[in-house]
């Protein structure tokens, strides 16, 4: 069963403050417990229950929530593709279903390009 973000979100409220970090330096190595996660071949020394808990239920989870990434994304590509052009001066024009259509437009371009910046600093911390 798929926790739900209500779920997902309590767990990660409770568990060891992000960054988490993976360092392998020494595979075999007895897992020292710290600061920091570790993690040795099948080995996975939690900071407590709770962390465990996320880690595998981030994990369930993480198919659902790609795939609700992937639709959301794609819907605010059509609207930016399709909407924000009722009439000719759509972008000063008055009317109500002008407004609407281009503030629409406007969301979602500004979210898309919140989404780039953010997977391009992603990108560029890797
Ligand atoms: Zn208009």
């Amino acid at each position: 069963m798929t926790p739900s973000k209500t779920d997902l979100e309590e767990l990660l409220r409770s568990a060891t403050p992000l960054p988490w970090r993976v360092e392998v330096d020494k595979p075999m190595t007895p897992p020292v417990d710290g600061a920091t996660l570790r993690l040795y071949g099948d080995r996975v020394p939690f900071r407590s229950t709770v962390d465990a808990r996320l880690a595998a239920e981030a994990v369930n989870a993480l198919p659902a929530l790609l795939a609700e990434r992937k639709r959301l994304r794609e819907a605010l590509e059509e609207i930016r593709r399709v909407q924000g052009k009722v009439c000719d001066q759509f972008e000063i024009c008055h009317h109500r279903a002008c407004e609407s259509s281009f503030s629409s437009w406007a969301i979602a371009d500004t979210t898309l390009r919140s989404l780039l910046a953010e997977q391009e600093a992603t990108d560029e911390q890797r």
